[in-house]
């Protein structure tokens, strides 16, 4: 029997997941949902205080910010555009005729100005670049969305709408890189607490294509991008639950974020996959909460 398609049924069967018919849109009970909100407190009581701004961005962003962002370049596969009925009523008589004999009615769907947020950050960069300088602190952001990516799967660590919790730092390459590397060492500590083994390494982004196999190289060899790994589907592949990531200044000169100084600030982020953390901690704990060690609970709800 195939392990991930078990594990998704049993998360189905207790109802933490609720099938919607598509792979990787799931509903959640309400317990899941108590999971996520204990973790996320438990990132406030070690992040709290760095004194982090913090934004809550909806799950859609603007899509010419989007388009500046490159996304298109290296995710095309993943992205997620928000489309409307725009016609007249005439095309509106069409559209039901075409669902009617259960014809693609979507074509004539028009772009609208949203597109779904494809990582927490995102939305961030613009708008910390339209405020002018950074102060002499630099800058640190709290951020959490729902992300979209089209990546459809059976594993139900993989979602196509699910959440991240992020943690970004603008300043100098020293500062975001100590930034970066305190979370690896946090992130780290919050797992042993929640009673969850872990490994960090090396890892790249899915760019697409022949070209993108170039620039995964790159990311890997400048060790730019770590990700912190729990096995819940497989002990073999284990499962990307955090990632550090260090841009450079990639996005400091795309949006032009620039230091008190007028140099560009270097970035990075570090982004925690919240619905990933929580079912690491019910495949190692169980699924019923009630039964998970004293430590894990004391850990979570105190
Ligand atoms: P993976 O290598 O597993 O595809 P990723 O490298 O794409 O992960 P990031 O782009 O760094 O992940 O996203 C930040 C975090 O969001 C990840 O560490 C992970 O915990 C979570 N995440 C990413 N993709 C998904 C997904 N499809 N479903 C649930 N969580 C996800
Ligand atoms: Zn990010
Ligand atoms: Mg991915």
């Amino acid at each position: 029997m195939d392990m991930q398609t078990s594990f998704l049924d049993r998360l189905f069967e207790s109802g933490l997941l609720i099938d919607t018919g598509i792979d990787g849109l799931y509903g959640r009970s309400g317990q899941f949902e108590d999971v996520i909100a204990a973790f996320e407190r438990l990132i406030d009581t070690f992040g709290g205080s760095d004194g982090a701004e913090a934004m809550r961005f909806p799950p859609g962003m603007n899509r010419a910010f989007f388009e500046k962002s490159g996304y298109m370049k290296s995710f095309p596969q993943l992205a997620g555009t928000v489309h409307s009925f725009c016609g007249s009523e005439l095309d509106h008589v069409s559209l039901l005729q075409c669902m009617e004999v259960g014809e693609d009615w979507t074509k004539g769907q028009e772009a609208t100005d949203i597109v779904l947020t494809p990582a927490a950050c995102y939305p961030l960069y613009p708008t910390i670049a339209k405020r002018g300088n950074l102060p002499k602190t630099g800058g640190l952001f709290d951020l959490q969305s729902y992300c979209f990516r089209h990546e459809p799967s059976k594993d139900p660590a993989r979602q196509q709408l699910f959440r991240m919790r992020e943690y970004v730092c603008m300043g100098t390459e020293l500062h975001v890189t100590d930034f970066r590397q305190r979370w690896m060492d946090r992130g780290v500590e919050m797992m042993k607490a929640v009673g969850l083994e872990v490994t960090i390494d090396v890892a790249n982004d899915p760019f697409f294509g022949r070209a993108g196999k170039m620039l995964a190289n790159n990311q890997r060899d400048q060790n730019l991008k770590f990700e912190l790994l729990i096995p819940i589907t497989s002990a073999a592949n284990p499962t990307a639950c955090m990632s550090f990531n260090y841009h450079q200044d990639a996005f400091g000169t795309k949006w032009g974020l620039n230091l008190e100084d007028g140099s560009v600030a270097h970035t990075a982020c570090v982004g925690f996959g919240l619905e990933r953390i929580a079912l690491a901690l019910f495949h190692h704990h169980g699924l019923d909460v009630k039964q998970w060690p004293a430590s894990v609970r004391k850990a979570l709800w105190g």
